[in-house]
């Protein structure tokens, strides 16, 4: 059972403390799930969480309420605790909604009755092939025709791509060069046009797709926000769910820990338990501080944004990237405590291992996270 003391802390109400507890053995429960197919795994995943009444929490209410960044942390922290595709399952239906919760219209916001039951799939749709850390530069265009726009160019590394119902798309519709001139957009899975040009597999598998579109036609009703303003709403969302991504990392952090605790006491070598050695309680010592030190930051971020800070670029920044570097840290060292057994394919550790290293990459990479900070404190910014 993993440490729960945090959620004594400060930055928590007793509304928070009853969703972890309820959230727990809903995941003891149906958690992890196959994952030999990750398309099939990740539909039945939606429809779980929503069967179970989690997505809610994904996707701001019909009065347009704030998205509650400490539940969002709670969640994602549980499960990626149980099963890595069971936090990315929950993560995408919000990141990939996150625009249309903080400025949709009313028939835009009809999508998130259906993300937030399980009855939609989500994906947010950035980065492209030569514009990934530099998002100011993508070059997908929104042509102007009559009332409608038509949407061409392609993306890459789009979680959810070729499963997801809906697509949140940033493209160019060019009113100034760079970051001024990108307007966001809903587009539908089935769109005419829209087509997967490649799927991408990486290390720890999740759907993830390169997506061409080709003269994707949509209504101008389908602009989130106002023209020019997609750069602005990217950001806004990932301010957002930069820190989710922190809680995630600790969550495969403190399953590393607890399987390191456990290793540690059941592991006899040299006629006593592994944890009888001095360089072991070392390592989990070390261990454990970096699991608080990083929770500390991750709800400390979450909970800034949640007391209506607009912008909390510092403290998520600092979130992310401290809480998935230390993450990597905590599992590399629980690997080594479990020897043999840690490299082995299908162990836990093994699986974490694989999981943790994209965090540290997308949502922008930790290099990316460092200089938003320092231009933050440099520039007064606390
Ligand atoms: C598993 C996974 C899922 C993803 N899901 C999505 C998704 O759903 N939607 C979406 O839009 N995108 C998604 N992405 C894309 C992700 O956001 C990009 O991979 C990320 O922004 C980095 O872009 P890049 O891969 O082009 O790397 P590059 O931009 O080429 O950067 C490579 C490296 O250069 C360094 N670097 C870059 N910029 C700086 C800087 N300013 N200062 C110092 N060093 C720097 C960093 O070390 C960085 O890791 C996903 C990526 C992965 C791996």
């Amino acid at each position: 059972m993993a440490d729960t003391s945090f959620l004594a802390w400060p930055f928590f109400e007793d509304r928070h403390r009853a969703f972890a507890e309820r959230l727990e053995p809903w995941c003891a429960a149906n958690l992890p799930v196959d994952h030999d197919n990750v398309d099939d795994a990740c539909r039945a995943l939606v429809r779980m969480l929503g069967d179970g009444d989690w997505l809610s929490t994904t996707g701001s209410d019909d009065d347009g309420g704030a998205l509650d960044v400490r539940t969002l942390c709670i969640a994602r922290e549980t499960l990626a605790r149980h099963d890595g595709l069971a936090d990315f399952a929950f993560a995408m239906q919000g990141l990939g909604t996150g625009a249309i919760s903080l400025f949709g219209t009313t028939e835009q916001r009809n999508w998130l009755k259906k993300t937030r039951v399980g009855d939609a799939i989500a994906a947010f749709a950035l980065t492209e092939p030569q514009s990934g850390s530099d998002v100011a530069n993508i070059a997908m265009t929104a042509q102007a025709d009559g009332d409608d726009y038509l949407l061409s160019g392609e993306k890459t590394w789009i979680s959810n791509g070729g499963i997801a119902d809906l697509y949140t798309v940033f493209a160019r519709t060019g009113e100034a060069p760079g970051a001024k001139g990108i307007s966001a957009f809903v587009v539908r899975g089935d769109a005419a046009g829209l087509s997967v040009a490649e799927r991408l597999h990486v290390i720890a598998p999740h759907p993830l797709a390169r997506l061409r579109f080709e003269d994707v036609r949509v209504p101008a009703s389908a602009m989130i926000g106002a023209s020019g303003q997609g750069f602005r709403i990217a950001m806004a969302v990932l301010d957002v769910f930069r820190s989710t991504v922190g809680a995630a990392a600790l969550g495969f952090a403190r399953r590393a820990l607890d399987e390191s605790i456990s290793r540690a006491a059941n592991r006899n070598l040299f006629g006593a338990p592994l944890g009888d050695l001095q360089m072991v309680q070392g390592h989990i010592a070390d261990m454990a501080v970096d699991v608080d030190a990083a929770a500390l930051l991750v709800y400390r971020a979450a909970w800034t944004k949640d007391m209506g800070a607009p912008r909390v670029s510092r403290e998520a920044a600092m979130a992310k990237l401290f809480a998935t570097d230390r993450a990597q840290r905590v599992i590399d060292q629980a690997v080594q405590l479990h020897g043999g057994d840690g490299v082995r394919q299908g162990h836990i550790v093994e699986k974490l291992y694989r999981e943790i290293r994209a965090l540290r990459i997308y949502e922008g990479a930790s290099d990316v996270q460092k200089v938003v900070i320092a231009r933050q404190v440099m520039g007064g910014g606390g």
